[in-house]
């Protein structure tokens, strides 16, 4: 998972294209970076850290350059791996001069990388998918005439998704010729499009982005979803123009909706924050029925995500809601930090018990989800400690048990408890009185209700069935190789498989 920001305007983009990625934080924090051009010049800002840390220290060594157009991204790394040299965007100087940045992953990033060694002779020097996408457009624009513009952008982003396979929401800014946004067939990944009209400009500055919040957060409208195959161009005078360029077959990621998305967004015109409410809904109806002998006194979120769904839990179960556990906001989520033993030791940093909400109760634990499984003990233990009586825990999701090869880092089936154990083995492990995950059904339902025009969501680190079909057993066993490899290897020295953006 990664976030990424694309900004086009009649004035300087600057100050929107750093609160917009300010507000996709939560999506990556391993590195960052920006692109913009000021109509003569390319300024590349990017390296690992936080968007703060990044910027501060671009301001620090001169200053940050602004310009008519901007692109920027938010990183996440896979395993262990993900060095500077493979933070985003990219950029090259022919044709035209083209910048950017993607959220997604490739499925085929290897035989890609070899195809353009071999058949377009270009080089790959970053292990970064990104790279990856950026040369394949490019030598798709190349080969076509430069008029009619727009033809030649739709047609070379028809040609990037013939040849790349897996997950990409894009960004990318062509040198004196505008800003193109594109979503692959699936629309796997989320991509947003809003704009805002300041008085005395000639046309709107218009932003695409992962989540919506990033709009709100600079006062723009939010105008729609970029829908799967879809390419919007936008020119530097504001005209805009959006095609069709590949039949749309939409599988949204329904794990954007349970755990990594902003709350006050919006991701397919479906309001993440209700999608978690209903979500607790589904979940109180399964837990009353799963366990009728149970009795809770106070129903407890893991912070952050899985508030929302406790909140809505308690109050279907007419039970209290308590915060009986408290994060330290100043550590990084624990799912998105690279490596386990990173992931343990940030438990016990980022969670505080509130023992006076815990002491002698029947609590109940309202998680997003269980990976690992390893994160959950902790934290029933945590709760133990402090003196309740029992600990009960729900998880918004139902079990986890496939790899994600579409962008997030839970690549080997091994990592999995619900792979490794039934039900009642991950419970024992986690050392949970009782457990109720959601079910698949109650999931779909609580997601669909916001918008029932999406026939289908990816759900394939749930049910094992990868919508873009090229997805088998011998594709996983490579990929969880890889990751393996990769983890005992230094920073940017990881070869292939892509990198997890
Ligand atoms: S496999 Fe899971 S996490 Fe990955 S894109 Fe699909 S639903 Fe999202």
């Amino acid at each position: 998972m990664c976030g990424v920001i694309g900004v086009i305007g009649p004035r300087d983009i600057l100050p929107e294209l750093c609160t917009g990625l300010f507000n996709l934080q939560h999506r990556g924090q391993d590195a960052a970076g920006i692109a913009t051009f000021d109509g003569g010049t390319f300024h590349m800002h990017k390296d690992e850290g936080m968007v703060d840390d990044v910027l501060e220290a671009v301001a620090r060594r001169g200053r940050l350059f602004g310009g008519r157009w901007g692109i920027g991204q938010v990183r996440y790394p896979t395993v262990g791996c993900g060095g500077a040299e493979d933070a985003q965007p990219f950029n090259l100087h022919s044709p035209y001069g083209i910048a950017l940045a993607h959220n997604g992953n490739l499925t085929n990033f290897e035989p890609l990388k070899r195809e353009l060694r071999e058949a377009d002779r270009r080089y790959v020097g970053s292990s970064c998918d990104a790279e990856v996408i950026l040369h394949v457009f490019a030598e798709e624009m190349s080969r076509r005439p430069a008029e009619p513009f727009p033809d030649a952008v739709f047609e070379s982003v028809a040609a990037v998704f013939r040849r790349c396979r897996g997950s990409y929401s894009v960004v990318a800014g062509v040198a004196g010729r505008g800003l193109v946004a594109f979503r692959d067939p699936f629309g796997i990944k989320p991509l947003v499009y809003g704009e805002r009209t300041a008085p005395g400009d000639a046309f709107p500055t218009r932003m695409f982005v992962s989540e919506s919040c990033a709009l709100t957060a600079s006062e723009f409208k939010v105008v729609r979803d970029v829908g799967a195959g879809e390419a919007i161009l936008v020119h530097p005078d504001g005209r805009l123009e959006a095609r069709q360029v590949a039949p749309a077959n939409h599988h949204p990621c329904i794990f954007e909706f349970i755990y990594f998305a902003r709350p006050d967004s919006r991701i397919d015109d479906i309001s993440v924050y209700k999608a978690r409410l209903r979500l607790g809904e589904e979940l109180a109806r399964e837990f009353k029925a799963r366990h009728p002998a149970a009795e809770v006194d106070v129903v407890v979120p893991v912070p952050d995500s899985s508030r929302p769904a406790a909140q809505e839990m308690a109050f279907r179960m007419k039970r209290k809601f308590r915060e009986g556990l408290l994060k330290n906001r100043y550590v990084g989520r624990t799912f998105i930090m690279p490596g386990q033993e990173a992931r343990s030791k940030s438990v016990r940093r980022k969670l505080s018990p509130v023992p006076i909400e815990l002491e002698g109760k029947r609590v109940l634990l309202v998680d997003d989800s269980i990976v690992r499984g390893t994160t959950s003990r902790q934290i029933v233990q945590m709760v133990r400690d402090n003196g309740a009586k029992e600990v009960h825990l729900a998880s918004s999701c139902p079990p986890l048990r496939h790899p994600c090869v579409y962008g997030i880092d839970m690549q080997t089936k091994k990592d999995f408890i619900a792979a490794r154990s039934d039900e009642e083995g991950t419970r024992r492990e986690i050392g949970a009185d009782t457990l109720t995950y959601q079910t698949m059904e109650g999931m779909v339902r609580a997601v669909k209700e916001g918008n029932a025009s999406i026939k289908r969501f990816c759900m394939a680190c749930m049910d094992g069935d990868y919508p873009t079909g090229d997805v088998d057993a011998s594709v996983l066993d490579r990929i969880a190789g890889e990751r393996e490899r990769d983890a005992g290897a230094p920073p940017g020295a990881r070869g292939a498989g892509g990198v997890e953006v």
